[in-house]
């Protein structure tokens, strides 16, 4: 198989796992290796048969598990060498391995080739636009940003906390919605009797069976990849507190931690920031739609640079459009801005930057 095969290997496996996923969390089916599989994750390990067969490794296509489990790692390190660099998608992960949903490039390229798979993230907005909709006209932008920002800032939280968020915040049309994107905290996430919340973004530490980890280990990437040392929060009571659910941990909370910093950042600066302004046209807007920053954490600046290419969303509104990616981007591929650079073709300009450039950029 040439390397092409390859490449479609790897668009269908994103396509299957977004299926499967899809599936998982519409009808709680657990995934099973029988005539219920999707029919592109069908498709996707019978190439990946092929694949194994003709590198003459074990058959990574035998069982939808092997392959979700591989799909933890990036593709470089499944073992097989039609995945090996200069594999357009050797950094990509498609499963994240600790919330269990997929990843942003995964997401991406589960899109690509035009047929239309759900957007997974679109059904989070959707209900969020739909509570807030009960709102007075005026008031709706607002009230999306203030929750949306609200998730972000607490993945995990009291009782009382949301219930005075709702109150306070003149919440109580969009409630029901609110209190929907929290669940209790699960048994699996206590130690002893309490659970144990995360020093740097407040979500929840798990216990960990990695030994190097023994005080738990925080689930959201982005905030792994960032501070790469845990930090242990306050003990908090399970039964007084909720936790965010994983989909949103993984679409909204994860990249949010690098939006909420660039806000704070320029707020603090003394610039007249905004967090998804216009329902979300951006990130963060600077001064109404003269500035918008979208901050995107895709582990492929290829697959991150298709996405663009395809479309900048509403991003196009703003004169002046940055993409902002976390520092630790260039910690683990430091061409990763040259490479989205020169991969990105759309007709838009853009501007690409870390989060800390465009903190620099925008604060003088
Ligand atoms: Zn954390």
């Amino acid at each position: 198989m040439t390397g092409e095969g390859a490449e479609v290997t790897a668009l269908l496996l994103a396509r299957g796992f977004v299926e499967v996923y899809e599936r998982i969390a519409n009808d709680g089916e657990p995934v099973r290796q029988d005539a219920s599989l999707p029919g592109s994750a069908r498709r996707a390990l019978t190439l990946l048969s092929a694949l194994s067969l003709e590198a003459g490794t074990e058959d990574l296509g035998c069982s939808i598990h092997v392959a979700m489990d591989r799909a933890c790692k990036p593709f470089r390190a499944w073992g097989l060498p039609q995945f090996a660099p200069p594999f357009r998608y050797a950094d990509v992960e498609l499963v994240d391995r600790d919330l269990g949903v997929p990843t942003d490039d995964c997401r991406e390229m589960a899109s690509v080739g035009g047929t239309e798979t759900t957007a997974l993230e679109e059904i989070h907005h959707e209900r969020l636009r739909a509570a807030v909709h009960g709102y007075p006209r005026g008031d709706r932008n607002h009230a999306y940003a203030a929750i949306r920002e609200f998730i972000v800032r607490n993945p995990a939280v009291s009782e009382e906390g949301l219930h005075a968020f709702v109150v306070e915040g003149g919440h109580a049309a969009a409630a029901r919605t609110v209190m929907s994107f929290y669940r209790p905290i699960p048994q699996a996430a206590l130690f002893g009797r309490m659970a144990r919340r995360c020093g740097h973004c407040g979500a929840l530490l798990w216990p960990d069976r990695d030994a190097a980890f023994p005080d738990g280990r925080c689930r959201i990437r982005q905030c792994r990849l960032a501070r790469p040392t845990p930090a242990v929060g306050d003990e908090v009571l399970p039964a007084l507190w909720r936790v965010a659910l994983n989909a949103l941990l993984g679409f909204w909370v994860g990249p949010g931690l690098d939006e909420i910093r660039l806000y704070d950042a320029l707020k603090a600066a003394g610039r007249e920031a905004s967090l998804y302004p216009q329902a979300d046209a951006a990130d963060v807007g600077v001064d109404g739609l003269a500035v918008g920053i979208d901050v995107k954490t895709y582990a492929s600046p290829v697959v991150l640079a298709a996405r663009l290419t395809r479309s900048i969303g509403r991003l196009d509104l703003f004169d002046r459009r940055i993409v902002a990616f976390p520092d630790d981007k260039l910690r683990l591929n430091w061409r990763y801005g040259e490479q989205l650079r020169s991969a990105y073709q759309g007709g838009r300009s853009l501007e690409f930057m870390t989060v800390s450039e465009a903190i620099r950029e925008l604060s003088r």
